[in-house]
């Protein structure tokens, strides 16, 4: 690749990345390509830009070319890095679990917001995956505790990493399981959900690299709305009185997913909350 045969810099290796992605139709080709070499150097992509002229070793070289085949490839960077930020705070991610997403901060903002205030909050989240919620709302809230429920075993294993790596794990149980059912009998001060809620029709439409990510983390039945039906219909069960549900909800799904508290005796709809590019992104009932 390098017809010179100057040996590889920093500076001449992204400005080639940066160009390989794009004519491959990566969609942040330099920011992409700056993410992974970071990654493999093990430093900050601010110091990448003042060693421009440093020569990479044989031995990052190979791990470089290897990342950037999985990239070519469309695996995620998450998943190549193996890491994503969220809430401030380091996470493991592995392909047994969605890649958090800035929108879910909406969901995580939101609920800290309302449990101000709270003294030894109880928490749970349902469809947990790689922990961010619960362990971001842990880390955020110091009185709290929190339990935690995937079907997933692998995705279990991650969260439990997670709840280690950011010094939560002593107030977060794991529940191997289905929605509810593992903490059937217990109550919570708030139940937090970002469940599957892609439309099956719209699975394929998705990108390569959303597709490569679990989908038992994503469908959501039909109309997308499956989790969301079992999840408003027995939450007041596993809510203390006054206590929370929020959920995030997919594109226009707000509207639905409140209206599914209107039967409900126990549980209202009290708010919808906007994420920063104007889209109802969270939805959150109390039970009375
Ligand atoms: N936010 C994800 C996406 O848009 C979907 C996550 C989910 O189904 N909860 O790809």
């Amino acid at each position: 690749m390098n017809k010179t045969n100057a040996p590889w810099t920093i500076g001449s290796i992204l400005t080639w990345t940066g160009q390989y992605f794009a004519e491959k139709g990566v969609e942040n080709p330099r920011l992409d390509a700056e993410v992974l070499l970071s990654h493999i150097l093990e430093r900050e992509r601010i110091q990448l830009y003042v060693n421009f002229d440093q020569p990479l070793q044989p031995h990052e070289l190979t791990a470089y070319r290897e990342a950037v085949k999985k990239r070519v490839a469309r695996m995620p960077v998450a998943y190549i890095t193996g890491c994503r930020e969220f809430m401030g705070l380091e996470f493991c991610v592995t392909p047994a679990v969605l890649i958090p997403r800035p929108d879910t901060e909406i969901l995580v903002e939101a609920v800290l917001k309302k449990l101000h205030g709270f003294d030894q909050p109880a928490l749970l989240d349902l469809g947990t995956g790689s922990g961010a919620i619960i362990v971001s709302l842990l880390a955020n809230l110091p009185t709290a505790a929190g339990a935690a429920v995937d079907i997933s075993d692998n995705a279990l294993d991650i969260a439990r990493q997670n709840a280690e790596k950011n010094q939560v794990s002593s107030r977060l149980k794991l529940y191997q399981g289905d929605l509810y059912q593992p903490v059937k009998g217990q109550t919570f001060d708030a139940i937090i959900s970002n469940p599957p809620y892609i439309p099956d029709s719209d699975i394929q439409e998705l990108t390569q690299e959303v597709r490569q990510e679990p989908h038992l983390a994503l469908a959501g039945g039909p109309d997308g709305l499956d989790f969301y039906r079992r999840i408003v219909r027995d939450a007041a069960q596993y809510l203390n009185a006054g206590g929370l549900l929020a959920v995030e909800v997919g594109i226009h799904q707000a509207q639905a997913v409140a209206a599914l508290a209107q039967p409900m005796e126990q549980l209202v709809f009290i708010e919808i909350i906007k994420d920063y590019s104007g889209i109802e992104r969270v939805v959150v009932f109390q039970r009375s």
